[in-house]
């Protein structure tokens, strides 16, 4: 679209009008009297030349009573890609949804080139944009201070959220129960003795929550209520889930192989990048080790050292998900939330 320094001649556009001449796109428009629609010099429509009159640009046409075309949509050639990506962005958030039909005729953009103008500033199709953002919210009716933003997500290197519920699935993990510090989750436990000392092996109706090791009873019972806050918990001192107390004991006394472990049910929450890790560390094989960074690079993260040991912190289900098992990169063992004596002997009892 050029700047014409002198007036065009109402002959001079009738003539580009009637020519369908895209040159002079943003250069005048063309109202329709019967109709009440103003267009671009390129439009199809085919007024008759007494029903027209020229406007020098959108906001005159408008202040004079017409609405913008239809077919030619003439206000996209006024604004910049990002002001309607922006326009976009808002009318998304306060709609929740991203209908193209209803975008186009809400900012009056064909929906071709608000779809591909959006993609070329955003990154993202208004419809992948509205589901972060359905996401987002979803996050901020759960466990906050765990879920990272929807950025951190994408960063995290999910290019869609459904994928964000395919790791979340992969661990164990629903969003139906990602309730704010446990709440809805009814949680039975047991303290056991196994060969690392004491044992709290806890769960729901779906799978091991957490399982933990210690000295203390008294202390592993506040771990749980700490780690599940608005959880109904309730104490079953006679084991409800033997056979989960018993896999786990058996491993940690080397009685068992990797594979029982495996098959236990999980029902873990986590943040999205937590879970990937996690699933990562349910890959290494028993007797084996790897580094942060190798787990970093698994998970397609290589600059995320840092937040895989972190990560790895924050994994309450001991020996289930073999945090044991990520060692630094020197070969020293690193540390343990539940004492480096006992990942050593973990991991001295795996290797045998
Ligand atoms: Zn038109």
């Amino acid at each position: 679209m050029q700047q014409n320094l002198t007036p065009l001649s109402e002959a001079e556009m009738w003539q580009a009008f009637t020519t369908k001449d895209a040159n002079y796109d943003g250069q005048f428009f063309v109202a329709v009297r019967t109709t009440g629609v103003y267009c671009r010099p390129s439009c199809p429509a085919k007024p008759l030349r007494k029903n027209v009159l020229f406007f020098a640009d959108c906001d005159a046409a408008e202040t004079a009573g017409y609405r913008a075309c239809k077919r030619c949509h003439p206000r996209e050639l006024l604004l910049p890609a990002e002001a309607l990506a922006q326009n976009v962005v808002r009318w998304i958030e306060s709609n929740g949804h991203a209908r193209l039909s209803a975008l186009s005729q809400a900012l009056n953009v064909s929906p071709f080139h608000l779809q591909r103008t959006f993609k070329r500033v955003m990154g993202l199709s208004p419809l992948e944009y509205a589901q972060s953002l359905r996401l987002q919210r979803l996050k901020s009716v759960l466990k906050p201070q765990q879920l990272s933003s929807t950025a951190a997500i994408y960063e995290a290197g999910f290019n869609t959220p459904s994928r964000v519920y395919e790791q979340l699935d992969a661990i164990g993990m629903t969003p139906s129960v990602y309730q704010k510090g446990g709440r809805g989750m009814v949680i039975t436990y047991s303290l056991a003795e196994c060969a690392l000392g004491r044992m709290l092996i806890a769960g729901t109706q779906r799978g091991l929550c957490a399982v933990y090791f210690g000295d203390d009873d008294a202390q592993l019972e506040r771990d749980l209520r700490e780690e599940y806050p608005a959880a109904q918990l309730e104490h079953h001192p006679s084991n409800t889930r033997t056979d989960w107390t018993q896999t786990v004991a058996q491993y940690v006394a080397g009685r068992q192989n990797h594979d029982s472990l495996q098959k236990l049910p999980l029902d873990v929450q986590g943040t999205a990048f937590q879970a990937r890790v996690w699933q990562a560390l349910r890959q290494i094989p028993q007797g084996q080790t790897r580094s942060y960074s190798q787990v970093a690079q698994t998970i397609g993260q290589p600059n995320a050292t840092r937040a895989v040991a972190n990560a790895c912190a924050a994994n309450r289900v001991g020996v289930v998900i073999p945090c044991h098992r990520v060692v630094r990169e020197n070969g020293d063992a690193g540390g343990y939330r539940w004492g480096v004596g006992r990942k050593a002997e973990l991991l001295a009892q795996e290797r045998l």
